[in-house]
């Protein structure tokens, strides 16, 4: 399951969400779609950097916090 960062310009904060096909994210706080997309880097470093990065993260599948705000840490 895909879940993206994005932020909203008019709230100035990020949020996540889970996006299928060709769904338009709207910000959970105001409920406008002028969002921006960001880079998720979780997905590319559960996959990219060996494995190190995925041990500090329970384990199972790297991004599984994801869906908390807990993957702020890694969004660059
Ligand atoms: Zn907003």
């Amino acid at each position: 399951m895909p879940i993206y960062e994005y932020f909203c310009d008019t709230c100035d904060q990020k949020f996540e969400t889970l996006i299928r096909g060709k769904e338009i994210p709207i910000c959970p706080t105001c409920g406008k779609e002028d969002v921006k997309r960001l880079m998720s880097a979780c997905g590319f470093i559960s996959k990219g950097s060996g494995g190190e990065t995925v041990s500090t993260a329970a384990g199972s599948s790297g991004c599984g916090t994801c869906s908390s705000t807990n993957c702020a840490s890694c969004g660059i």
